[in-house]
């Protein structure tokens, strides 16, 4: 039996059309350019939240979450057990997601949920380790029965200006009939992170050292995806935010958090979270939506701030330059998963929970966007989202501060040490604790990367105080010895398209996948 959460359509679909998991997670995004979401979310009571759920481990949760979104005809329970136990092994921390309780002192409720302690130090390492493992699930089930000569492989091709290449690499390394290869433009990436990517020795992993910038590089990288022959013939694949088991293996932690907070029993909590692409944010408003009693969830933006200001004014509308803050994973235009938030406020407001029509509303808004560089939503639907989110603009300035403040005060533990994506987090949790003055809310305050990684800006806040040290405070033992490791990397003379197709094919006949 497969439940009406366990099928995916488009956002943009005005038709009956639905998919499979695996469809609408092999696929990524849909031929209409929408992108896939379960258009029924699976509801949880009450009394299985707070009398069973609030006892689970993280893997455990995980599993009572995904089988919700995914037929047992397609993963069976063992299956996906296994991948949810593969993927989370790689983290540091048994709680995989640890929560750091009344960070500034016992009568704050200010908890911060530290998401980065897989392999790379960073939060997208708990959906792309899963992601990984479940490519090479799929893959090695279409094989099974293959000869030779007919395997499907995969060729995963991004760009990266940071985190997520060395993300999707980890994810994906050593892993069966999928290769990698990421871009990245030369010179313009952090030390560590072009260690991260560069020092991973396994064979079906490649970075491609671009000389331009990471605009020309994700330029080639669409024109790859679009490139019909070169697809056909290499399989090309992508792991990018927008795939939906990304926004799935992330809900885990909404619930796993809540529980820790509150020590398992209901009560008032919001959540704060540093937010780009909406990725992250989103997987909490699919956890609000499956019964998770949640207050509010706060957008926090920095100077990208479209998602701040569509809150605000009901319109939607591109910046005509990014801005370079001090949290670039953060520095976006358009917030892609934004999209699927917009399919549900439609469906809900304005189309009488009528599935075709909220895919016609969301495809006029998006061609506006295409056209008209905006579009504008009702009233009655910007106040729908003002139900679930609120949201806060963050400066380069206040992001110092922050990380200045949380030294000096913080209790749980002294000396804490926030990395400038966090405390964008953390300045909005402030702001929104004093307004609130309430002392029995819980805030939850996402800590999206480890400050190693971002050397510059908490150098930049910390290096006044005399007992500070990068090396000593900050960086890890692990970091630290990248930098002695060989790296492996190729360089592509020019932002150019057939060059990288020239480097991909010839790195590709060397691999033996
Ligand atoms: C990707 C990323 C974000 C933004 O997450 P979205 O899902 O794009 O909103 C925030 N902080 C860090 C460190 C990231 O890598």
């Amino acid at each position: 039996m497969v439940s009406p959460s366990q099928v995916y359509r488009s956002t943009r679909s005005s038709d009956n059309e639905v998919k499979s998991f695996e469809a609408a997670v092999i696929q990524g995004l849909a031929s209409d350019g929408g992108l896939f979401i379960p258009p029924t979310i699976p509801q949880v009571s009450e009394d299985e939240l707070f009398n069973k759920w609030s006892k689970l481990s993280f893997q455990e949760l995980a599993y009572e979450i995904m089988k919700l979104y995914i037929s047992e005809s397609e993963i069976p329970e063992k299956d996906l057990k296994d991948l949810i136990n593969r993927s989370y092994s790689t983290f540091r921390s048994n709680d995989v997601t640890p929560l750091v309780k009344n960070t500034t002192g016992s009568s704050n409720n200010l908890h911060v949920l530290e998401l980065f302690h897989g392999p790379t130090y960073a939060f997208k390492d708990v959906a792309l380790q899963f992601v990984g493992n479940l490519f090479e699930y799929f893959l090695q089930r279409t094989n099974k029965d293959l000869p030779e000569n007919e395997r499907k492989q995969l060729t995963v091709v991004g760009a990266t200006s940071g985190d997520t290449g060395s993300a999707a690499i980890y994810g994906l390394r050593g892993k069966k009939d999928v290769s990698v290869f990421i871009l990245y433009p030369t010179g313009r990436i952090s030390p560590i992170q072009e260690e991260q990517m560069t020092t991973v020795a396994d064979e079906n992993v490649q970075t491609l050292s671009v000389k331009g910038t990471f605009d020309n590089c994700q330029d080639i990288v669409k024109a790859i995806f679009a490139d019909k022959e070169f697809n056909s013939k290499h399989n090309v694949g992508a792991v990018n935010s927008i795939n939906w088991a990304r926004i799935l293996a992330q809900i885990t932690y909404y619930f796993y958090s809540y529980f820790q907070a509150t020590n398992g029993k209901k009560n008032k909590v919001k959540f704060v979270v540093p937010s780009g692409n909406f990725g992250d944010i989103l997987a909490g408003y699919f956890a609000k939506k499956m019964g998770l009693p949640v207050e509010k969830l706060v957008i926090a933006t920095n100077e990208n701030d479209i998602l701040d200001r569509f809150l605000k004014s009901g319109t939607y509308e591109r910046s005509d330059e990014v801005a370079a803050t001090l949290s670039p994973a953060m520095d976006i235009l358009i917030s892609s998963n934004f999209e699927r938030l917009l399919w549900f406020l439609a469906r809900e407001y304005l189309a009488s929970n009528d599935d075709l029509k909220a895919g016609e509303i969301v495809n006029d808004w998006f061609n506006q966007l295409k056209t008209e560089g905006k579009f504008q939503v009702s009233s009655t639907a910007i106040e729908g989202a003002l139900k679930d989110f609120d949201s806060e603009r963050v400066s380069n300035e206040e992001t110092i501060e922050t990380i200045k403040n949380i030294y000096q005060i913080s209790e749980n533990p002294k000396h804490y040490i926030l990395d400038p994506h966090t405390a964008v987090g953390v300045c909005a949790t402030q702001r929104i604790m004093a307004k609130d003055n309430d002392a029995s809310t819980h805030y939850i305050s996402l800590s999206t990367a480890h400050p190693a990684k971002f050397a510059d800006a908490v150098n930049q806040a910390l290096s006044s105080f005399p007992e500070y040290s990068f090396e000593k405070d900050v960086l890890p033992e692990e970091l630290k010895k990248l930098s002695t490791l060989p790296k492996k990397l190729r360089f592509v003379e020019k932002a150019d398209i057939e060059l990288v197709k020239v480097a991909i094919e010839e790195e590709l006949a060397k691999m033996k996948l």
